[in-house]
């Protein structure tokens, strides 16, 4: 099927700390608790998800419409 990387390493913006999260293919994630400060994560303002704005991999809704295999609304 559809090859995008579902393991994104999220770097917290408060502490520095980065975990390895795996990204739900079909959903965004809008929220991610840090388990180091328990800052809540919030998308920066045009990011669709946590992903986009603090992981080192885009979100897959992104990667395939990047390779076109999905159509843009
Ligand atoms: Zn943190």
């Amino acid at each position: 099927m559809s090859s995008f990387i579902a393991e994104s390493e999220l770097t917290c913006p408060t502490c520095g700390f980065s975990e390895v999260l795996t990204m739900p293919v079909d959903a965004c994630l809008w929220y991610h608790e840090c388990s180091a400060c328990q800052t809540l994560l919030k998308p920066n303002p045009g990011d669709c998800c946590v992903f986009c704005s603090f992981g080192t991999v885009p979100c897959p809704p992104i990667q395939l419409h990047a390779k076109g295999n999905v159509e843009v609304h």
